[in-house]
């Protein structure tokens, strides 16, 4: 467990959620509050290389940790408090992607500077990547045939890594939107792959819309 401290995390993930939505925040702008949170060095350097990470989620991790968002109501994630342990799920999270990143080009590359939203049609327009669907505590991770995934893929996408996790740690944010996307998308697990318009719209109330998060 690390020595965070009991404040200050909720504020932290607003403000990075909220300036992410379109662009990569300012790492600088932030400093001093992840000092404050995880006084152990390496850990607070670790979330500030989080904060330059092209892909990584803060949006979503705003909008469940903080917001409350739940991608299903079966979901058994409680609703987070300002605490130690809400700053070891960031640690968590932010030390997940970052391994999951090192690991990609094996499997799949994207842009160094992040993935432009214009680039992305969700399954041919019908889905907004509003990323709900992958608010989950975690998935089969059976890959499609002839792909392996590194060993720990297959806990990551099981959700075992962090439990019970927010979102799963595949789920990437673009750039110029508040637009999610797969990070393994061409490599996807099965289960991921016949997930369809039908199943997105038997899914939670508000699916399928890009929310105003200011
Ligand atoms: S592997 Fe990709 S599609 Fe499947 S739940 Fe994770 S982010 Fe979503
Ligand atoms: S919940 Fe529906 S609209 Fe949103 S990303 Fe998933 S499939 Fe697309």
């Amino acid at each position: 467990m690390s020595k965070a401290s009991d404040c200050g995390v909720l504020q932290l993930l607003t403000g990075l959620g909220l300036a992410r939505i379109k662009t990569k925040p300012d790492y600088r702008r932030f400093s001093g509050q992840v000092h404050a949170i995880w006084p152990e060095t390496f850990e607070a350097e670790l979330v500030l290389e989080g904060i330059q990470a092209p892909h990584l989620a803060w949006t979503m991790l705003f909008r469940t940790l903080v917001r409350g968002l739940r991608g299903n109501p079966l979901h058994p994630r409680p609703l987070d408090q300002d605490s130690p342990e809400l700053a070891e799920t960031v640690l968590t999270f932010v030390k997940l992607h970052l391994r999951i990143q090192k690991h990609l080009p094996d499997l799949v590359l994207w842009p160094e500077q992040g993935l432009d939203a214009d680039q992305l049609i969700g399954d041919g327009g019908w889905c907004d990547l509003c990323g709900q669907c992958c608010c989950h505590a975690g998935t089969v991770p059976h890959p499609p045939q002839g792909i392996d995934y590194p060993p720990f893929f297959y806990h990551a996408l099981a959700g075992e890594t962090l439990y019970p996790q927010p979102f799963c740690p595949f789920l990437f944010q673009a750039m110029g939107q508040p637009a999610f996307f797969c990070g393994i998308h061409p490599v996807k697990p099965i289960a991921c792959s016949r997930f369809d318009k039908t199943d997105c719209e038997r899914g939670s109330q508000g699916r399928g819309c890009i929310t105003n998060d200011s």
